[in-house]
């Protein structure tokens, strides 16, 4: 066994908001307990039942400035008018320890990460279609009319960059796109042994 062997893998899945990454994670919490989820800052008020450090930690603009200024994220990105970054210690020592982590982020951020971590898996996770999209994020209930149209526009253009990613898995069936995206995995480990 070699030593890229014996290191974790960094796995980004991204995809536009909605497309239900938060909900196919959930699933792969329970499918997959092995898994380490990165926990992301953001300065965006928490959501009805959201708790801080488990969500989100979550930043005034100013605490998540001095994330920054102290070089703590590895990886930040504006969405929609809010802050969301990495923090870069727990990723690094988890994949030290020869743990896989997963890295549930926007698009701008994951190709940010994969200029630092060429060797990552970089997941796309793809709606069947724009309207179910939309369906997705009005049915949630959580976003305001301006917001929806915000993350729809933003969506289209995320979609451009499907092809700076390794794989695109569409998450037409949470159960079937967690499947698909375990087999990633298992086919990057099996094939970082031959490295
Ligand atoms: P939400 O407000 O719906 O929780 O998240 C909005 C978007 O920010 C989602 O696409 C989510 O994946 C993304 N996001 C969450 N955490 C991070 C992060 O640490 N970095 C980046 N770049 N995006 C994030």
């Amino acid at each position: 066994m070699t030593n890229n062997a014996d290191k974790g893998l960094l796995i980004v899945l991204s995809g536009p908001s909605g497309v239900g990454k938060g909900t196919v994670c959930s699933m792969l919490r329970k499918l997959a307990p092995e898994l380490v989820y990165s926990v992301s800052a953001t300065t965006r008020s928490p959501r009805a039942g959201e708790v801080d450090g488990v969500n989100y930690f979550f930043k005034t603009k100013e605490q998540f400035r001095s994330m920054i200024e102290r070089d703590e994220l590895l990886e930040w990105a504006e969405y929609v008018g809010n802050y969301y970054g990495t923090p870069r210690s727990f990723v690094n020592d988890t994949i030290r320890a020869g743990k896989d982590i997963i890295l549930e982020i926007e698009v701008q951020g994951a190709m940010k990460v994969k200029q630092k971590f060429p060797e990552g898996v970089f997941i796309f996770l793809m709606p069947p279609s724009l309207g179910e999209l939309k369906n997705r994020i009005v049915t949630r209930g959580t976003e305001t009319d301006d917001s929806i149209r915000s993350r729809m526009s933003v969506a289209v253009d995320e979609i451009k960059l499907l092809e700076h990613y390794d794989y695109a898995v569409v998450n037409d069936q949470v159960e079937s796109a967690c499947a698909r995206i375990r087999s990633i995995i298992t086919a990057e480990h099996c094939r970082r042994e031959r490295i």
